[in-house]
Formats: structure tokens, sequence, C-alpha cells
């Protein structure tokens, strides 16, 4: 499917996934720093904080008694389990933004990006690939935050998300975290004009 099937007035839901370690969350990062025009989803999970997060701001951390709640309770939009631990997007806070036509962004898993697939068809898939699988397994040990089985765990999804890349309506390739930004950013606030839509041949 091409950007331009989307409706102007349905593209304000994007999804940014990719394996662990392609530099989701440094985009996101630098989204929340430079561009306060597109709201980005706050996920649920029952991950351990690592040093430098803050509840709230990249997570809510919750214990599983509490996932399970809202579960149960219907207030995710979407959740999986991913490498032994539980995360999820609250519904409410999403809804609330796409009815005031705030550009909304979650970066979730694969599985998560299928969920909103089925759930929200209009939604923007975009996958995040990293140059290479060698430059893939080297950020994800470089950031020394994971003991190996860990890193195991995720090298083994990440095989399974790279191999999802054709579900995605665009991908972009991570070479530059400011041109990932700016080229996402043209993607959410104004599709038409992104030429190409994928830089992966650029
Ligand atoms: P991390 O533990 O590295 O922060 O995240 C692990 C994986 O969980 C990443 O692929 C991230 O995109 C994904 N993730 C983060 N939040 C959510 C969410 O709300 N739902 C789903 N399905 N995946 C999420």
């Amino acid at each position: 499917m091409e950007v331009g099937d989307f409706p102007p007035s349905k593209r304000r839901l994007t999804v940014l996934s990719g394996p662990s370690g392609v530099g989701k969350s440094t985009v996101v990062a630098e989204l929340r720093r430079h561009h306060p025009e597109v709201w980005l989803s706050v996920s649920v999970t029952t991950r351990k904080p690592r040093p430098g997060e803050t509840h709230g701001v990249e997570y809510f951390f919750v214990d599983d008694e509490e996932f399970q709640r809202l579960v149960d309770r219907g207030e995710l939009l979407e959740w999986a389990e991913f490498a032994g631990n539980r995360y999820g997007t609250p519904r409410q806070p999403v809804l609330d933004r796409l009815a005031r036509g705030v550009p909304t962004l979650l970066e979730i898993d694969l599985q998560g990006a299928r969920q909103v697939r089925r759930s929200m068809p209009e939604a923007l898939l975009v996958f995040l690939a990293p140059p290479s699988w060698e430059e893939l397994e080297k950020r994800l040990r470089g950031r020394g935050t994971e003991p190996e089985d860990v890193i195991a765990r995720r090298l083994e999804a990440g095989r399974i998300e790279m191999a999802a890349e054709p579900e995605f309506d665009t991908t972009l390739v991570n070479t530059d975290v400011h041109d990932v930004c700016h080229r996402l950013i043209a993607l959410m606030t104004d599709p038409q004009k992104v030429t190409p839509v994928s830089n992966r041949e650029v």
C-alpha cells in the first residue's frame, strides 16, 4: 500500500516499529526534544526502568498485577509480551489526541503494530530498519544495559521483526537520527510532500 492511499484526515495515527536496538527510542527522544507538535504515546510496561528512565516519560512502570488489571478492563489499545516483559498502549489518551487531530505516534513492537493494523486500518505503519544486521547486533550489545541472555532473546525477536518489513507502509533506514526524524515528521504532518517515501534507496 502506498502512503497516498490514506486520506489525509486519517493519517494522524502513526506506528513506529522495528527490531530492538535499531534506535527507535533515540528517534523518539529526538522528537520529544524538537517536535512538540507530535504527541508521543507513553506505554505501560512491566519492565524495570533502565538508568535515566523516568516514570511517566519513557514509560509508566507497573507491576504484573496492575498490567493485568489494565488488560482486563480493556484499557489498552494493544499489548504484547516482548523478551519476558509486557508492554501496552493506554487506549484513551490516544483516542483523545486523535479526536483533536493531533499527530500521534506509537513506538511499539511488531505484535502491537499488527494489532493496530487490525483495529485501526487507517494508521500509517512505519518500519525503522538498521543499515545492516551486523550494525543492529553491534548497537544492541553496545547499549550495555542488558545481560547476554536478554540480548540473545532480543536478537531472536529482531530476526522475526526484520522479516516483517513488507507488512509496513514504508521503511526508514536509521542511518542518521535527524534524517529519520525529518522524514517521520513529514510523513505524519504532511504525507503528500514526502518523496521518496522510504529512504532505503537514497
Ligand atoms: P524496550 O524494553 O527496549 O524499551 O522495548 C522493547 C520493545 O517493546 C521495543 O520493540 C518497543 O518498541 C516495544 N514496546 C514499547 N512500548 C510498547 C507498547 O506499548 N506496545 C507494544 N506492543 N510494544 C511496545
